[in-house]
């Protein structure tokens, strides 16, 4: 079956009632069944759990759902989390690694990884180290295309290195999720994604996932997932659920739309010499890497520098249909001063995250706010 398919149909099997949108169950705890009475002392994993839910922190109807659709698209076993970055802690905890190399990612990833140098002396350590450095059980977490710039990094390069040294390469691929990129193939030996983005898609909800080919792995991030208290909640689970449906549609148009965005801004950049200096997009990068990691289109956020502070401060104002907003994979589209939300980046940066609209309608919106800018930063007098 076909990605748009699955997204619709893998969970029927969990039916439990006639109703052809799933129940959203807010219910914690579920009544036992008669046929259900078998002592802890007798089990040996949770994985009963998915066909009679106990207890929702344990596992509930709508995570079961999802993961047994995310384990299929993703093509592993899946586990939900809360968000995107308790399925990074959840990562580090069944790891458990004595470095951990990171290279430009996710703020709150260098947050985590920061905990786990505070308490228990994680060595944190930049990618170009690998070679040198890495070590058996160390981790390496990929993140491309990188937040927040839309470029990609040759993340097969850095995996093989990393694998040659025994370390475990984790891809966070929430950035350029299948279609558009299948981070199995560029070495990983887990994927995450934060799910609040392109799976969520409507910016009302929050979900992690982590994928492991090892099914033991994913039981014990499962029994881990209880204890830490991690499990996704049940409304966002239907919420997901119901998102995964138009996940497809949506991506696509996402990402249509920024190669048509950032096609006219690269081409009409003259028109706008006083404002705009720098764009950056994976679409606009010449290494071969690129094109054989975005397989299925190109990713829908990029991102482009203006002269001053000053213009990005004013820009978002000029805008009708970006949000001047931080997050990314909504249908609406978003734009950020990234010195908002981050210290150490480029202080004139805006990120864009590319919505479902009319790409038309995007552009001239875009044009018409930098072409108001460059009047005023000019001393061309209109
Ligand atoms: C948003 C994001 C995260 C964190 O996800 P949350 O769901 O907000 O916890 C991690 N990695 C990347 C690349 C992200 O964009």
């Amino acid at each position: 079956m076909d990605l748009s398919t699955k997204l619709i149909h893998d969970d029927n099997k969990h039916n439990r009632v006639p109703d052809v949108a799933p129940p959203i169950n807010v219910t914690t705890t579920f009544r036992y069944g008669k046929d259900d009475l078998i002592p802890w002392a007798e089990r040996d994993n949770f994985d009963f759990m998915d066909e009679t839910p106990v207890y929702s922190r344990e596992g509930h109807p709508n995570c079961t759902r999802l993961e047994t659709i995310f384990s299929d698209i993703l093509d592993g076993h899946s586990v939900c989390y809360s968000s995107g970055l308790a399925a990074f802690f959840a990562a580090m905890i069944h790891y458990n690694p004595k470095q951990v190399f990171l290279g430009q990612c996710y703020h709150g990833v260098h947050c985590i990884s920061d905990i786990f140098s505070r308490n228990f002396k994680v060595k944190q350590r930049p990618l170009e180290d690998i070679e040198q450095y890495a070590e058996e059980g160390d981790i390496v977490h990929l993140e491309s295309p990188v937040n927040p710039y839309g470029t990609c990094i040759d993340v097969r390069r850095y995996a093989d290195v990393a694998h040659k040294k025994g370390a475990i390469v984790i891809i966070d691929s929430t950035f350029a999720p299948p279609p558009i990129q299948y981070a199995w193939d560029l070495g990983a030996d887990m994927i995450m994604h934060s799910a609040t983005k392109y799976f969520g898609g409507h910016s009302d909800l929050l979900g992690g996932i982590l994928v492991t080919k090892d099914k033991k792995i994913s039981s014990q991030l499962k029994e881990d997932r209880i204890n830490l208290g991690t499990m996704i909640g049940n409304l966002e689970s239907y919420l997901l659920l119901r998102s995964l449906r138009t996940y497809e549609m949506r991506i696509m148009k996402q990402s249509d739309n920024t190669a048509q965005i950032v096609k006219y801004l690269h081409e009409n950049r003259d028109r706008y010499p006083h404002v705009l200096t720098k764009i950056y997009h994976s679409s606009l990068q010449k290494d071969d890497f690129v094109k054989s990691q975005l397989v299925g289109g190109d990713n829908p956020v990029f991102s482009f520098c203006l002269k001053s502070t000053e213009q990005c401060k004013s820009l978002p104002d000029k805008l009708k249909l970006f949000h001047h907003a931080t997050s990314l994979g909504g249908v609406e589209s978003l734009i950020e001063w990234r010195a908002l939300s981050d210290d150490k980046i480029d202080q004139t940066l805006m990120r864009v995250s590319v919505g479902c609209e009319s790409a038309k309608d995007l552009i001239v919106d875009i044009s018409t706010a930098l072409t108001q800018l460059e009047q005023e930063y000019s001393n061309v007098k209109i």
